[in-house]
């Protein structure tokens, strides 16, 4: 392999997102005595979802997925509480919910001890992905981490990827792999900002892709990365 460093999408690559969302959810939802129930919680999703898709379509700010997801889902089931502020509190639990995909620690210890240099490169709330990133227990194994409301723009936006190579130690760009499970934020942007790219399919969609790599479990990740390295 060419690649010295390797930056990972955080959520669906190494992060289990669902897992802290749902968490999360069903704590602030506990406490404010609103249901747990899987229509409540699917109907958040499909709304901070769609929101999320329009985000990163370049549609909307960042403001508007948090300043309206709750206030859409109580506007829907009738529920009287201020949605601006209950996402504040979401968002402080959901800081503490740093679940991973299993397999995701051994992954990122075994690509550092092979020599790779590995940063985590995440559009999200910078606060709460840098506290979820202290929570899981990979900051032993990756340099750092970059957040998009940090760096000032937000994959797929190539001004995103250009910002990141320049705080990174590695100066060419032919040794730099992006890995991640979105065709449209990870493998579009990185391949606009002239990066090689994983994709991560782990759904096994199988969809027609532009990435230079394609693998389905990180036993295929770990076989393009660490095959001939030891
Ligand atoms: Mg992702």
């Amino acid at each position: 392999m060419q690649y010295t460093t390797l930056l990972f999408d955080a959520d669906e690559t190494l992060f289990d997102f669902r897992c802290s969302e749902t968490m999360a959810l069903r704590a602030v939802f506990r406490s404010h005595g609103l249901p747990e129930t899987d229509e409540f919680l699917d109907a958040y999703r499909r709304i901070s979802d769609t929101l999320w898709e329009r985000y990163n379509r370049g549609e909307i700010e960042k403001a508007e997925i948090t300043d309206t997801r709750f206030v859409r889902l109580f506007a829907q089931f009738g529920i009287p509480l201020d949605g601006v502020d209950f996402n504040r509190r979401y968002l402080d639990t959901l800081a503490s919910c740093g679940c991973l995909l299993p397999g995701a620690a051994e992954l990122c210890r075994d690509l550092r001890d092979a020599g790779y240099t590995l940063y985590i490169i995440t559009n999200g709330v910078g606060d709460v992905q840098k506290r979820r990133f202290r929570e899981s227990g990979l900051t032993p194994y990756v340099a750092d981490i970059f957040i998009s409301e940090e760096i000032g723009a937000s994959k797929p936006n190539p001004a995103f990827f250009d910002r990141v190579l320049s705080r990174i130690a590695e100066t060419d760009a032919r040794h730099v792999l992006v890995i991640g499970d979105s065709l449209s934020a990870d493998i579009a942007g990185g391949r606009a900002a002239g990066l090689d790219t994983c994709w991560y399919d782990f759904r096994q969609t199988n969809a027609p892709n532009d990435a230079t790599y394609t693998v389905q479990s990180f036993q295929a990740m770990r076989a393009l990365l660490l095959e001939g390295t030891k």
